[in-house]
């Protein structure tokens, strides 16, 4: 008899409406676990991926730069699934400006969201965990944490610190039964690199080793694996999914 590698397990997936979220929503049902996601705003986008689950996974909105509204989803995602063993730290935003007419706000916004928004989330889905005695977080960082990037310093130093947030959960939590990963994805064609693939396509495709872009699939691929028992002595890792982008460095 073979068993879909997350079958009955609960996983919890912030920003599932669009792009990759969607995709790793996909890809967690798909492979047996029962889902519920979060949107901001897209409570049609976030319909739609409901009916390409067949019904199966629900949703909520969340805007996870509001602390108590993230306990409140871990609270309802852990009563309606019946526990919580994975949770996908997906959402994020950019705010692109050269650094020295960065606005105070588009700083403040994507640090609150791509880093605030993860602490949030995992110290609501950590005290589920630990009751539970165990499970596995995901969180969805970038290159540009690693590398930097001309034009995204709120953004690099949001995903830098993400990747420092992952490692020091993996240390505290290891010995609790939780694992903590990132997964770094490099360019993946969704609405958030739309405007940069449309003027710049060309020249971000001929420091790509793989020549193209990454589908968001094939970084819900990374995730499934990281979420799940092929992955149980990984903890504390940021794996780089990026068709090779990163061993050309920053240019
Ligand atoms: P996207 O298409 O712009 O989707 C972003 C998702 O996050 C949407 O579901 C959005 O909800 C949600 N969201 C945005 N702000 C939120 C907030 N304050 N609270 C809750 N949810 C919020 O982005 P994507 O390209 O799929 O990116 C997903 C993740 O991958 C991000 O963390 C991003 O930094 C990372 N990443 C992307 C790339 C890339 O090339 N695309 C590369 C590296 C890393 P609504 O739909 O309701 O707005």
């Amino acid at each position: 008899m073979s068993m879909k590698r997350l079958e009955s397990r609960t996983a919890l997936v912030t920003g599932g409406s669009r792009g990759i979220g969607a995709a790793i929503v996909r890809r967690l049902w798909s492979e047996g676990a029962k889902v519920h996601f979060t949107y901001r705003a897209a409570e049609d986008q976030a319909r739609e991926v409901i009916a390409s689950c067949g019904g199966a996974v629900s949703a909520s909105a969340l805007d996870v730069t509001d602390a108590v509204a993230c306990e409140a989803v871990v609270d309802e995602a852990t009563e309606k699934l019946g526990g919580l063993d994975i949770v996908v730290n997906n959402a994020g935003i950019i705010r692109d400006g050269l650094f020295l007419s960065m606005e105070d706000t588009d700083w403040a916004e994507v640090i609150e969201t791509n880093l605030g928004g993860v602490f949030r989330i995992c110290r609501a889905a950590c005290r589920q965990m630990l009751m539970q005695g165990g499970g596995s977080i995901v969180n969805v960082s970038s290159i540009v944490g690693e590398l930097g990037g001309v034009g995204q310093a709120n953004y690099a130093a949001s995903k830098g610190a993400l990747n420092a947030l992952t490692r020091s959960l993996a240390a505290e939590l290891g010995p609790k039964g939780v694992r903590v990963n990132a997964v770094a994805p490099g360019m993946v064609r969704t609405d958030m690199t739309g405007a940069v693939r449309a003027v710049a396509a060309e020249k971000i495709l001929e420091r790509i080793p793989l020549g193209r872009f990454a589908e968001p699939e094939e970084i819900a691929s990374a995730v499934a694996f990281l979420a799940s028992d092929d992955a149980k002595y990984l903890t504390g890792q940021v794996v780089t999914v990026d068709g090779g982008l990163s061993l050309l460095g920053r240019r």
